[in-house]
């Protein structure tokens, strides 16, 4: 039998980021080279792979938002594909469903924060 993949998730993260996600043939040299990869629950090219089948379920990985955008991945990839274009989009995907990730308010002290510590975060994890 064959299954019919369900290309919605790729299409909207190709939307946000021009990344086709199709060009992925796992050879596993982002994960490989990803300095944050043993904090992940999901490799980067796992990540990817469940793209490609439109498992939403990649959006509740941890490694989405762990992903510190360090290109790394990107510069590896024999592919040409932009993975931390990829997980960026995928953030905001959630992002853009009201889904933050941060709430300023309940950072207590926050003024003994660095501001530019509090602008990044906000960046990233808020809407
Ligand atoms: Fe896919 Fe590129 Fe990662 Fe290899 S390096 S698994 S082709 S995204």
């Amino acid at each position: 039998m064959i299954r019919k993949i369900d290309m919605g998730l790729a299409k909207k993260v190709f939307e946000i980021s021009g990344q086709n996600v199709y060009l992925c043939y796992q050879c596993g040299k982002c994960s490989a080279g990803c300095p944050v990869a043993t904090e992940m629950d999901l490799l980067p090219n796992q990540i990817i792979h469940m793209v490609q089948i439109g498992n939403e379920k990649a959006l509740e990985a941890k490694s989405i938002w762990i992903c510190a955008t360090c290109f790394t991945c990107s510069v590896r990839c024999p592919r040409g594909l932009d993975v931390a274009k990829v997980m960026e989009a995928l953030r905001l995907i959630i992002l853009r469903r009201g889904i933050y990730k941060l709430d300023l308010r309940k950072i207590k002290d926050i003024d003994k924060y660095p501001q530019i510590a509090l602008v990044g975060a906000s960046r990233k994890l808020t809407g």
